[in-house]
C-alpha cells in the first residue's frame, strides 16, 4: 500500500543557502508518482523527481536538478515526507531552494500530521528491504546497511569541536520516533566556518535563529533541543539522503561521520546494484542476489520436508547469517480442514516450524551440508502476535546467533504486510 497526503499545505520560509523567499506548497498525488518538485516561478512549471539519478551537488546539503532547473537544499523536507511515510506528493515551489524555516524538520512534519495521510489502497508498496550487508567505505566515513525487520538507523559523528565532540544515536524509524526524536534537531555549524560558506557565496539564509552555532567548544546560538542535538541532526540529513532512493526502507542502516556526498553515493550504489535491469533500468522492490530467489524445487534439494509439512514456498534471500523466506497462506491448506472449519487460522506451532524451515535452509546452505538434517534442541521467547489466514502472505526471517558449529541458536520472525506475527528463539543442532 502507498501513502499520500489528505490534503494540501503551503510552507513559506528562505532558503538556507540563497536566502531567497519561499512558498513550498505540498500537494497530494496519485500513487507511483513519488516525490516531485514543481518549479512553478518557470515557464510550464517544470518538475524534477527526487531521485539519486537527479542530484547535481551533496556540498553542504542536497540539490536535485534536471537540466537548467535546478531545486537546493532538498533534505530536511524530504527527510519528513519520507519518515512519515508519504509516498507520492508533488512540491511546488516559488524559487530554486526549499524553505529552511528553523533549520530542521519540525515544522514539515507538524504541516504533514495537521494535512492528514490516506492510503491508497490500489497501490502495491514499493519497499526497498535489505537481504545482505552492504557498505560503503572512504577514510572514516562508513555507511552499512544490514538486513532488519524494521528500518533503523544509527549514526557516530566525531567533531574536533569539544562543544560536539564524539556522539552516538540510534532510532527505530516510525513515524512517532521521527516526530519526537529526529525532525526537531536543527542544522548546525561552526563560527571558524562561517567565513569560508559565505565566500562561496553559501548560508545567506542561515541565522542564529535557525541553526545551531558553536565556536570554540562554545554554544553561542540559544539553548540546544536535545543534548546531542548534532548527531540527530546528521540522522535527519541521512534520512532526508536515503529517500532519495525513492521507496521506504526496510533494513538497518549504520553510519559512521555521514555527510550528504557520502550518503548520496551510498544511494547510487543500492540503486546501481539492487534496482536496475542489465539494461540500466530502475526496477524490482528490493535486492536479490543472482542465486535467489530459490524456488520450491530448489527448496527441496536442501531440506528433507515434502507435502503436506514443507511450509516455505520461497527463499527471497540469504545473507551469511540471514535469511529471508515467504509463505503464501492458501485457503487450501491441510490443516485448515481441521483448525477450523469455520474460522480458518494457521496453527501457531506451524508458523513456527515455517520459520524454524527458513533457518534450516540457512544453515544447511551456509554450512554446506544439503542432505543433512536440523534438529531443534530448544524454542524460547516465542511470541504469536497476532493471527494467520487464508490470502496471507507469511514473510519468514532466520538470523543465525552464531553459525558454523554444530550447535547454535537463531532469532526467527515471521511478517505479515509488514507487521510481526510471531517470534522466537531457536536452539538448533546439525546432524552429522
Ligand atoms: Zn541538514
Amino acid at each position: 500500500m502507498q501513502y499520500t497526503l489528505k490534503s494540501s499545505f503551503p510552507l513559506n520560509g528562505v532558503g538556507l543557502h540563497t536566502g531567497q523567499s519561499v512558498t513550498a506548497t505540498f500537494l497530494p498525488a496519485e500513487p507511483d508518482t513519488g516525490i516531485r518538485f514543481r518549479r512553478v516561478d518557470l515557464p510550464e512549471s517544470p518538475e524534477i523527481a527526487a531521485r539519486v539519478r537527479h542530484v547535481v551537488r551533496a556540498d553542504r546539503g542536497t540539490s536535485v536538478a534536471v537540466g537548467d532547473v535546478h531545486v537546493h537544499t532538498i533534505e530536511h523536507l524530504m527527510a519528513a515526507l519520507f519518515s512519515m511515510g508519504v509516498d507520492n506528493c508533488v512540491v511546488e515551489l516559488t524559487a530554486e531552494e526549499a524553505p529552511l524555516l528553523d533549520g530542521s524538520s519540525k515544522v514539515f512534519v507538524e504541516a504533514i500530521r495537521a494535512a492528514g495521510i490516506k492510503a491508497q489502497h490500489q497501490a502495491a508498496s514499493k519497499t526497498f528491504t535489505i537481504r545482505e550487508p552492504v557498505h560503503l567505505v572512504d577514510g572514516s566515513r562508513m555507511l552499512i546497511a544490514l538486513p532488519s525487520a524494521d528500518f533503523h538507523v544509527s549514526e557516530t559523528v566525531s567533531f574536533p569541536d569539544p562543544a560536539v565532540g564524539t556522539q552516538h544515536a540510534a532510532f527505530r524509524v516510525t513515524p512517532e520516533e521521527f516526530s519526537a526524536e529526529i525532525a526537531p534537531a536543527r542544522t548546525f555549524g561552526f563560527v571558524s566556518e562561517a567565513d569560508e560558506l559565505r565566500n562561496k557565496g553559501m548560508i545567506k539564509g542561515a541565522s542564529l535563529e535557525n541553526a545551531v552555532v558553536f565556536e570554540n567548544g562554545k554554544l553561542i546560538s540559544g539553548p540546544l533541543r536535545f543534548s546531542d542535538e548534532p548527531v540527530r541532526h546528521k540522522i535527519l540529513d541521512l534520512l532526508g539522503d536515503l529517500a532519495l532512493l525513492g521507496r521506504p526502507i526496510r533494513g538497518r542502516i549504520v553510519a559512521f561521520r555521514s555527510g550528504h556526498a557520502f550518503n548520496v553515493r551510498f544511494v547510487r550504489m543500492l540503486v546501481d546494484r539492487y534496482l536496475k535491469t542489465p539494461e540500466g533500468i530502475e526496477e524490482s522492490a528490493g535486492p536479490s542476489t543472482a542465486d535467489f530467489p530459490l524456488d520450491i524445487s530448489a527448496i527441496q534439494q536442501v531440506l528433507p520436508h515434502r507435502y503436506p509439512f514443507l511450509l516455505v514456498d520461497r527463499i527471497l534471500g540469504m545473507s551469511e547469517t540471514t535469511a529471508v523466506g515467504l509463505k503464501n497462506v492458501t485457503g487450501n491448506e491441510s490443516f485448515f480442514q481441521g483448525h477450523f472449519p469455520d474460522r480458518p487460522v494457521m496453527p501457531g506451532v506451524l508458523i513456527v516450524e515455517a520459520i524454524a524451515q527458513v533457518g534450516a535452509i540457512l544453515l544447511l546452505t551456509r554450512l554446506n551440508k544439503k542432505g543433512k538434517i536440523v534438529y531443534f534442541l530448544g524454542l524460547d521467547k516465542v511470541k504469536w502476535r497476532k493471527p494467520v489466514v487464508p490470502g496471507d502472505q507469511v514473510i519468514l526471517e532466520c538470523t543465525a546467533v552464531n553459525i558454523g558449529g554444530r550447535i547454535g541458536a537463531m532469532e526467527g520472525k515471521a511478517f505479515v504486510e509488514g507487521a510481526l506475527v510471531a517470534e522466537g528463539l531457536f536452539k538448533y543442532a546439525v546432524s552429522d
